[in-house]
């Protein structure tokens, strides 16, 4: 439990109502975020973005705080000696950073900036254009690693975005708990946002660590899903060439 300063109340509400009738001073940070995006109707499930909520590093850090305390119960209750076992000493606390930081920064962490280029010169460029993007992720019913690669093509708008920006947006994406169904569709949309294309396509193949380290057991188990939109839907021209590309790709580096 934190006390928190008017400041911090202003900044985490905004103007919004009461939590409860404790009041403020009892309440963790991440109670009152999750009530104001009820209130506002935000979907907060694990694959979506909620950055807007979480204003700078300090309401980060106070949420990695307030999350260290409920994994040190969560390894309490496995009966795990967090006291006087070296390596449990401090695990509750990088599990809290893990999934704040790195495996599910893609929820806490506003989109990459990916500066447009305009592509509307004589000497345009009009071909396919195929990104290999390597993609870490998690399943959101598990939270087991979802490894893989994403091959997102498309047809270049009247804008183009570095090369870069294509892996570091899928990226973006998969540091969440997903579907894999879901994430080719979340990839689709943001190109879309960031390239102003029409015409692209997603594909994905993934390994799932809820197939291999559980359940079934199956290792190397794949998983392959495709978003198909515009010409690459409609055309089987383009749909070819994408698919021509991606063998291409796969010879060059095989995953
Ligand atoms: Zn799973």
């Amino acid at each position: 439990m934190t006390t928190f300063t008017t400041e911090d109340k202003d900044r985490a509400l905004a103007g919004a109502e009461l939590m409860s009738d404790k009041g403020y001073e009892e309440a963790y940070l991440a109670d009152v975020i999750r009530f104001k995006m009820k209130r506002d109707k935000k979907r907060f499930w694990a694959g979506d973005n909620i950055s807007e909520y979480i204003l700078d590093e300090r309401m980060k850090e106070q949420l990695i705080d307030e999350a260290t305390e409920a994994f040190e119960t969560v390894l309490d209750r496995l009966l795990i000696d967090r006291e006087t076992d070296p390596n449990s000493k401090g695990t509750a606390r990088r599990l809290a950073k893990m999934y704040f930081n790195e495996i599910m920064a893609g929820r806490y962490d506003p989109s990459p900036n990916a500066t447009a280029f305009p592509n509307d010169s004589q000497d345009r460029y009009e071909g396919l254009l195929v990104v290999r993007s390597e993609l870490r992720s998690m399943c959101s019913h598990h939270h087991q690693p979802v490894v893989g690669v994403a091959y997102i093509g498309i047809i270049a708008a009247n804008k183009l975005i570095g090369l870069s920006k294509y892996t570091r947006i899928a990226q973006w994406c998969a540091r969440r708990g997903t579907l894999q169904e879901e994430l080719a569709n979340d990839i689709a949309r943001e190109i879309e946002r960031a390239t102003g294309a029409k015409d692209l396509g997603v594909y994905i193949q993934a390994t799932h660590g809820c197939c291999e380290n559980r359940g079934i057991m199956a290792h190397s188990s794949l998983t392959q899903t495709t978003v198909l939109k515009g010409a690459f839907k409609d055309d089987p021209g383009t749909k070819k060439e994408f698919f021509d590309n991606i063998k291409l790709q796969q010879e060059f580096a095989p995953r």
